[in-house]
């Protein structure tokens, strides 16, 4: 029901409810909106352009409210409207990238950015992005340096290599290297090996777009010494490795290593390169982890090129390595692309700082926060996840059931696919057996609202939080308060 427009015009009191609705010409001019005195800090916060921009946005919208019969006269006071408006500044301002609580259960989880930074890593980007640096310039000669100084060393140090570059990341270190090795020729892979990584990454396209000729060997599951034998001809330019990063192929099956590989290239003197993808600089298995073949293992083989990634087990910014022969690497570096492809300052930085944890083993694990979570105990990860049920179970009562649960993680980003990392958090169940589905989205959704959204993952008709990537406890715990569930069923 709807009061006469009189006595909404002149604001005279309602006699009974429903609240009074506001009509259109109720509304204040933008100008007079601005002018409010509840407007002056937002003004002097933001200024003018963003406050008016957004109060414009404001009235249009409460205009259509008014017009439709949904706007209440309670909602266009003042103080309502400046409290509308500085809610939609705030929401304005909030970046569109947010720091996420990772609960998946997977430690590098592309989606959800990878590889988290050491402190030494950020703090080093906040120097160095301040101010300027010598990141060209060669502050002994005072004249023209090269970027990939800053890390070569480094690189060259930890995996045993006569020479490095780096790129932006390690698709690009693939790209560079066939572009720069085989343009117009032929580079032998094995059929078991043309992997495809998330995101449009699949062998046989990067090869067409360096420009190389893709010649396949063998068949899915076996390849053997003879097949790049009997493959090499007088337009190879190229035989590669590709590390299987995100599936593997087993049963029946048989590759060439290396190892093996290594002498078959060089009689024929050519280059034999590996896509080792994640690449781990340390040996995983010392950590109890799994075994994950390292840039030193290959180059010690034999191979004359290993590219990988700098935000996988390497546990730093995005970036593409290259380590291997200096004649190689040098012809790398003078390929046109090179300078298209090469990493920013930013990277750069965090980067030279991360490798250089890696000249201290001993601390590694504490330093490296990928480390730091692979290696976390699992007693501590089931202490999280009891510190969080109490509060998250009365939250969720009583649609929901919270209980603690033995889960199974991953290292995730195509490193060890089928290994698993045994873990522990709550799996939450719906009570009512029915809509299930729909009552688990809608719980997702809220958890996805908070301030710090969670992300979780739902199995077996239970959405599933694995704790090992929840360090802290109290950060979960201190926003459960604000868990909002639709009533909606
Ligand atoms: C991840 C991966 C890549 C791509 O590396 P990015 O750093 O993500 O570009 C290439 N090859 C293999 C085998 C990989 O696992």
């Amino acid at each position: 029901m709807k009061l006469p427009e009189e006595s909404v015009v002149h604001g005279s009191p309602a006699p009974a409810s429903p609240p009074p609705a506001a009509q259109p010409q109720n509304l204040p001019a933008l100008d007079r909106l601005l002018r409010l005195p509840a407007c002056a800090a937002l003004l002097d916060a933001h200024g003018h352009t963003l406050v008016a921009n957004e109060a414009r946005a404001l009235l249009a919208t409460l205009r259509a409210q008014a017009l439709a019969g949904d706007l209440a006269l309670g909602q266009i006071g003042a103080d309502a409207l400046a409290g509308a408006l500085a809610e939609r500044l705030q929401r304005r301002l909030q970046p569109a990238m947010r720091a996420v609580l990772n609960l998946t259960g997977t430690v590098i989880h592309t989606n959800l950015g990878r590889a988290l930074l050491p402190q030494a890593a950020l703090a080093h980007i906040q120097a160095m992005m301040a101010s300027p640096n010598n990141l060209e310039y060669d502050l002994a000669s005072g004249s023209r340096g090269d970027r990939d100084s800053i890390v070569e060393g480094l690189l060259c140090e930890l995996t045993g290599a006569e020479a490095a570059t780096v790129v932006n990341n390690n698709a690009a270190a693939v790209l560079l290297t066939l572009a720069a090795l085989a343009p117009g020729k032929e580079v032998i892979v094995s059929r078991g090996e043309l992997v495809e990584i998330g995101g449009a990454f699949r062998m046989p396209d990067v090869m067409a777009s360096a420009g190389a000729r893709l010649v396949e060997v063998g068949t899915t599951n076996r390849t053997h010494a003879q097949d790049y034998e009997r493959a090499i001809g007088e337009h190879t330019a190229l035989l590669m490795k590709v590390h299987t990063s995100n599936y593997a192929v087993q049963g029946f099956t048989s590759a060439v290593d290396e190892a093996r590989l290594a002498p078959i290239a060089h009689a024929r003197g050519l280059p034999l390169a590996t896509d080792l993808g994640s690449g781990a600089l340390i040996d995983m298995s010392a950590y109890g982890l799994p075994p994950e073949p390292t840039p030193q293992q290959m180059l010690a083989a034999g191979c004359d090129l290993v590219t990988f990634s700098g935000d996988k087990l390497l546990g730093g910014p995005q970036a593409g390595l290259i380590v291997g022969r200096k004649d190689l690497l040098t012809r790398i570096r003078k390929h046109p692309m090179k300078r298209a492809l090469r990493m920013s300052k930013l990277p750069l930085a965090a980067l030279e700082a991360t490798l250089r944890l890696y000249l201290r083993p001993e601390r590694l694990a504490q330093d490296l926060p990928t480390l730091r979570l692979l290696t976390r105990p699992l007693a501590d990860i089931t202490a999280t996840a009891q510190a969080v049920l109490p509060a998250l179970q009365a939250a969720l009562a009583p649609r929901y059931q919270v209980q603690p649960v033995a889960l199974q993680g991953q290292i995730g980003s195509g490193s060890l696919p089928v290994e698993r990392l045994a873990s522990s958090g709550l799996a939450i169940a719906p009570v009512d057996a029915k809509g299930v589905g729909r009552a688990l989205a809608q719980l997702a959704e809220a958890l996805r609202a908070l301030p710090l959204p969670v992300i979780g993952r739902v199995q077996d008709d239970r959405l599933l939080l694995d704790m090992r990537c929840l360090e802290d406890a109290q950060v979960f715990i201190g926003q459960i308060g604000l868990l909002r569930l639709s009533d909606k069923r």
